[in-house]
């Protein structure tokens, strides 16, 4: 019995295993299809000081929406990129949107920056560079109003590469954000060895942080080491009025999430950035 019992759930492991493979090249397809049949779309998600209220940042967030107008979510088609070497693709595509679409934003808003995610692979040879050469050059963008987001994570896979492209982008003017900050593991010595802008600290400690001592001390701690080093520090996942109060009080400079604004399309963010400017100027008289 034993061993029939064996045979029959290594094969249904097999048949699962293949399965996965099967959806995941699937899935892989329509990626590809999707990219070039416009189903792409970069959203941008406010930053927005929580003391005076003023707008920091627009993140671009690239969404998917299938031919069924059903979105897939980049934490799902992010990694499957990663895995196919497509992220290049990915990041050409979102950095073309971004840099054609900036003078729009600033002319609403001059102080605004925006914020860009990058993949470990965009480390991985000078394609990256050459990339945002041509673009620069295309669009005529100032670097200081460009924000590249990168993971502890991403770091973590080949450190001396890391620390080499992160130089390369702030001696061309770029800003670094660490985003997800505090679930990864090399934070410190980043800190120490980089002039990094921002750190992002993880919607995972925002997100029940009134109800966590734990949370509160991380959070706190975070905000006291950010003011230290000279960066600025971001709260994601900020999703009431209590928790944009509890990080106000505690001295975070700026805020992100649902209770300021869920990502947006290209023109929702436009009429949001106008009409939060409008909103200030009456509040101001
Ligand atoms: P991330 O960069 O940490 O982005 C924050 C994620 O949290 C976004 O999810 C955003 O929509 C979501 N979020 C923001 N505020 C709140 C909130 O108050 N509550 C909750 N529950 N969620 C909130 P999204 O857009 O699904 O993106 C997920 C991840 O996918 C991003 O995490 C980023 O790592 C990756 N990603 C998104 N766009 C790109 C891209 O263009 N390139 C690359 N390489 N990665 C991307
Ligand atoms: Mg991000
Ligand atoms: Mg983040
Ligand atoms: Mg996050």
């Amino acid at each position: 019995y034993a061993a029939k019992h064996s045979r029959q759930s290594l094969v249904i492991f097999d048949q699962a295993l293949h399965d996965g493979v099967e959806a995941e090249f699937e899935l892989f397809s329509a990626l590809k299809k999707a990219l070039n049949a416009n189903q792409l779309s970069v959203f941008y998600q406010p930053l927005v000081c929580g003391h005076n209220n003023e707008v920091h940042g627009m993140e671009a967030l690239l969404r998917w929406r299938d031919a069924s107008g059903t979105f897939i979510s980049p934490m799902t088609f992010i990694p499957i990129a990663e895995k196919n070497n497509y992220i290049k693709q990915i990041s050409a595509f979102v950095i073309e949107q971004v840099f054609a679409q900036l003078d729009d934003f600033l002319a609403i808003e001059p102080g605004v920056t925006v914020h860009i995610n990058l993949s470990s692979q965009d480390f991985q040879g000078r394609y990256l560079i050459n990339q945002l050469v041509e673009l620069q050059t295309k669009y005529d963008v100032q670097p200081s109003r460009i924000v590249f987001e990168l993971t502890e994570s991403m770091v973590m896979l080949d450190v001396e590469q890391a620390k080499y492209m992160i130089g390369v982008l702030i001696d061309m003017g770029f800003a670094v954000s660490i985003d997800d900050f505090g679930t990864g593991f090399s934070s410190f010595s980043m800190l120490r060895e980089l002039p990094i802008s921002q750190i992002k600290i993880d919607r995972s400690f925002i997100s029940a942080c009134l109800d966590s001592d734990k949370d509160q001390a991380i959070v706190e701690t975070t905000i006291y080491l950010a003011n230290r080093l000279g960066c600025s520090v971001v709260a994601e996942g900020v999703e009431d009025s209590k928790t944009a109060a509890y990080l106000n009080a505690k001295g975070c400079h700026y805020l992100q999430g649902y209770y300021i604004s869920e990502a947006l399309e290209r023109d929702s963010a436009k009429h949001w950035l106008h009409s939060h400017r409008m909103v200030k100027k009456v509040l101001k008289r």
